[in-house]
């Protein structure tokens, strides 16, 4: 009974902050409970859309929201968008000043998480692509993703990673993301945190929605672009604090399964996760189980990067207010 009550409480305070929100549908600022689509759009239909998930972070000191490297996430969309050919609404700044609108127009002063998506919006029967899209951005409150307090416990999933000729994971296209689902609800089905999904060639890729680096011998690891794997903007960042700040270069290169069991250190990354220590890859404990020192370091810039500590990486942050 009292788990009913609190259910009961939460669906209420979900509906509280959504009839609060906004979201941009079709152009337009519109209640969140009133950005719908219909049953017969396209993207719905087919999957064929392409997203973006940013962060915002609230610093209370500077009463300030930062919303971390927008620039480089809607870049990536419009590369992305050219292969579903999906016309966006407006150009990279015109998306930065949409979100700012956004969050401004939903009073934003804690941290969170924005969500844009282009999809095809025809309304029709068929999966040839035509020319008609449509944009949605949204944004909803996230702190922390997954247990940042303790190592996650990873497997290897049985499923394989999509591949470049199939449905390009580097595009971020919503239909791919079944690959990801599938991944991870068997990963929780079958008692861990996440799943490590390997490509068609058996090496690693990344987890269904995170970049994963390696540490051995005190080199950091990381899978190439080309191993079907999203260009992650965390991963980037990484890869540039790693080299700036502790002049660490990273080895871009396949990483086969068996070098998971082996290494040193491993971190999965993202902009919702942010930084994942990996404690075990099916039940074997990677170094001593506990987070690592590369690990460690790495999270506390990136910590430090994204809610603007770092005066050198200011750059990275548009301020919202
Ligand atoms: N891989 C996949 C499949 C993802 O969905 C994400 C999340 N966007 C990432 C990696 C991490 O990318 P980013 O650091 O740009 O969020």
């Amino acid at each position: 009974m009292a788990g009913l009550t609190a259910a009961r409480e939460i669906k209420k305070k979900e509906k509280e902050v959504t009839a609060q929100q906004y979201a941009f549908l079709s152009g337009r600022l519109v209640k969140l409970e009133d950005a719908k689509i219909s049953v017969m759009t396209h993207a719905f239909n087919y999957g064929t859309g392409v997203f973006e998930g940013l962060r915002g972070y609230y610093n209370p000191e500077r009463e300030q929201l930062y919303v971390f490297r927008p620039r480089d996430h809607f870049q990536r969309m419009e590369q992305n968008c050219k292969i579903l050919k999906i016309k966006l609404p407006a150009s990279v700044d015109g998306l930065c000043a949409m979100t700012i609108e956004l969050l401004r127009a939903n009073r934003c002063r804690e941290d969170i998480y924005i969500r844009p998506i282009a999809f095809k919006s025809a309304r029709r029967i068929g999966v040839r692509i035509d020319s008609e899209d449509d944009f949605t951005l949204f944004a909803v409150p996230l702190h922390q993703y997954l247990a940042k307090d303790r190592p996650i416990s990873a497997c290897i999933s049985s499923w394989r990673r999509v591949e470049d000729n199939a449905i390009p994971p580097r595009a971020k296209i919503c239909g791919a993301y079944v690959n990801s689902a599938l991944a991870s609800a068997e990963a929780r089905d079958n008692g861990f945190d996440e799943a490590i999904i390997l490509n068609d060639d058996g090496h690693v890729s990344e987890a269904a929605a995170m970049n994963i680096f390696l540490v051995k011998r005190g080199c950091l690891i990381t899978p190439p672009v080309t191993d079907n794997i999203l260009e992650g903007i965390t991963r980037a960042t990484i890869i540039e604090l790693a080299a700036f700040e502790l002049g660490l270069e990273t080895e871009e290169r396949p990483i086969d399964r068996t070098e998971l069991y082996s290494a040193d250190e491993i971190f999965l990354c993202g902009t919702g996760v942010e930084i994942a220590s990996v404690g075990s890859v099916d039940r074997r404990p990677i170094g001593d189980g506990q987070t690592g020192e590369l690990t460690r370091r790495i999270r506390k810039l990136y910590d430090d990067a994204v809610r603007g500590r770092l005066e050198k990486y200011m750059g990275w942050l548009m301020p919202v207010y």
